[in-house]
């Protein structure tokens, strides 16, 4: 009897120890990545967590953003919900697809990216983020285009392209 109840006990605790893991799960998945322009025209809240957060040393990030690198998140592109005008600038990659950068109408901030090659996706930029802090980049790509000078984590996974997608 004694042996049951103590058994019954760590059942219990084994349960509310899932369901605590299981809430702190949730709330990670569902607080929304939110953020937008310099001047508050365009914003943005992603319902879900980034499927890849990287840094792309490609020369069109480094034109556009005219530092190093776009440090960028990857979101399914149908729980991202996106408000106000933005203006978009295209540009031909070596893969053949259309890269489409859109940056504020009013500010010109670059906020957002899209490509003809993944359409069920968008990248979000993590400067533009409310708490940038939350970006966790895991590799960089288009490193072959980087610079000594743009030094980047060299824990992260480094990719001379960009990797294929399966
Ligand atoms: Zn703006
Ligand atoms: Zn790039």
């Amino acid at each position: 009897m004694r042996r049951r109840e103590f058994i019954a006990g760590l059942g219990g605790t084994v349960v509310r120890n899932a369901a605590t893991r299981m809430r702190t799960m949730e709330r990670a998945y569902m607080e929304a990545y939110e953020g937008g322009c310099a001047c508050g025209e365009v914003r943005y809240r992603a319902m879900t967590m980034p499927l890849l957060s990287l840094h792309c040393q490609c020369r069109d990030c480094q034109r556009i953003t005219g530092a190093g690198h776009a440090s960028m998140m990857v979101f399914r592109a149908s729980k991202v919900r996106l408000t106000g005008s933005l203006v978009y600038y295209e540009t031909q990659a070596s893969s053949g697809n259309v890269g489409s950068r859109g940056v504020c109408a009013r500010c010109r901030s670059f906020v957002m990216a899209k490509s003809s090659g993944y359409p069920d996706v968008l990248w979000l930029t993590a400067g533009s983020l409310d708490e940038p802090g939350r970006f966790k980049p895991s590799c960089v790509v288009f490193a072959h285009s980087g610079h000594g000078w743009d030094y980047t984590d060299p824990t992260l996974t480094v990719f001379p392209q960009m990797p294929p997608s399966k």
